[in-house]
């Protein structure tokens, strides 16, 4: 292991790189430009992972990429499959041993459009914030991770869907990755300047070339975070975890509320809204007998209404982890979107996927053996 990590960590990690760093990386080097068009292509459109499939590089080229360079990504520790085949996890080790988690969502074609693939990956080993439903909150922070390893882990899950294609009952097969949202393990904004390097080297039309449009970043409410992000000229969806309707009650399982309150969350999402164009999705988590009451989901209302139309909620019964919360009965969880309907909101309730393989981010990794990362 130390030495696998050591003579990584000498190397320079490509995927961290946009394609103008990679020109100038390669340029420093004595290459030419073009060079750098090359190499993007055969590791986001090729998925390759090994220099000596680049066959249109020089030999030389190959070699010395292989002693200076790396785009492997993280490494498949275990992996789970859920019954019917739409949700596979992935727990991944880093350089240094350290475990994250990744899955890959996929969603068949509907009668009015085309199936989707969605990847869900880490930010951060652990985290800081503390949450007291989430499994990765309670591991507490580890580390930041890099942008080649925010890069590694779609890389990781669109070489295996490349690999291992899904087709549908109708014949159609999903075999590339469609949307991106950033609710692994990790506060995204805590991890700021490697997140958005990530999300400009996935955008970027010479590298995987995807559509902000179709990324989600998440966030626990950290407002100057959030007012950075609004400035950034990147149409990127917000998604806030909200899961409480007041200051009091948040307190109880988000302890970040101390720091940034509510009202201020919220003007901040005004904020993003108005600069973006784009809708913010506010994340409820739904704990049996804590925050599912009619009253609650009336006072959550008329949080959001300053926001009209640029404000959906999503609805997500817990996931039980360790901690001692449930999610609630079906009738609760109906009784509470009447009322945000009644109260003019938007909203949805998250279509519970692989719950047989413990979808809810840490908790693939709670049950590993932890040796590895200390
Ligand atoms: N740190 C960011 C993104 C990662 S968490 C954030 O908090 O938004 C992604 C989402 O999963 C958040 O909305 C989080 O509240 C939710 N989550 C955490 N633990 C959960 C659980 N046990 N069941 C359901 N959702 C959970
Ligand atoms: Fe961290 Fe998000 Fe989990 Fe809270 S919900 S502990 S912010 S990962």
């Amino acid at each position: 292991m130390a030495i696998h990590a050591a003579s990584a960590l000498a190397t320079t990690d490509l995927l961290g790189l946009s394609p103008a760093e990679l020109e100038q990386w390669l340029t420093a080097r004595g290459e030419p430009r073009f060079r750098a068009n090359q190499l993007a292509s055969w590791i986001y459109q090729g998925l390759v992972a090994d220099f000596e499939a680049m066959t249109n590089l020089p030999q030389s080229l190959r070699e010395r990429l292989a002693t200076e360079a790396s785009i492997v990504g993280p490494r498949l520790r275990s992996e789970q499959t859920s019954r019917d085949g739409r949700t596979r996890k992935v727990l991944l080790e880093l350089v240094d041993g350290r475990l994250i988690e990744s899955v890959l969502m996929l969603y068949p074609p509907s009668p009015d459009g085309r199936g989707r693939v969605s990847v869900c990956i880490s930010t951060q080993a652990g985290c800081a914030y503390g949450c007291t439903f989430c499994a990765t909150g309670q591991m507490g922070f580890e580390r930041h991770l890099s942008a080649g390893e925010i890069v590694g882990q779609v890389l990781y899950l669109a070489r295996a869907l490349r690999d291992t294609p899904w087709t549908g009952p109708d014949g159609q097969t999903l075999d590339s990755i469609s949307n991106i949202v950033l609710m692994g393990m990790g506060e995204p904004l805590h991890n700021y300047d490697n997140v958005l390097h990530a999300v400009r080297i996935l955008t970027d039309p010479r590298a995987l070339s995807l559509g902000a449009r179709h990324i989600t970043l998440s966030t626990v409410g950290l407002v100057p975070g959030i007012l950075r992000l609004a400035d950034e000229g990147l149409q990127i969806n917000l998604a806030i975890s909200l899961h409480a309707p007041n200051n009091a009650m948040r307190l109880r399982t988000m302890p970040i509320t101390r720091k940034y309150p509510l009202e201020e969350v919220l003007a901040a999402c005004h904020t993003y809204a108005r600069r973006t164009h784009r809708q913010v999705t506010f994340e409820y988590v739904l704990l049996a007998g804590v925050n599912d009451a009619p009253e609650h989901a009336q006072e959550l209302a008329q949080l959001v209404a300053p926001l009209r139309q640029l404000a959906h909620v999503n609805l997500i019964p817990v996931n039980a982890t360790a901690a001692a919360y449930r999610p609630p009965a079906g009738e609760v969880i109906r009784a509470f979107r009447d009322e945000l309907t009644r109260g003019g909101v938007s909203n949805s309730v998250r279509a519970e996927r692989g719950d047989d393989i413990a979808a809810a981010c840490g908790q693939l990794r709670t049950r590993e053996p932890q040796g590895a990362t200390k």
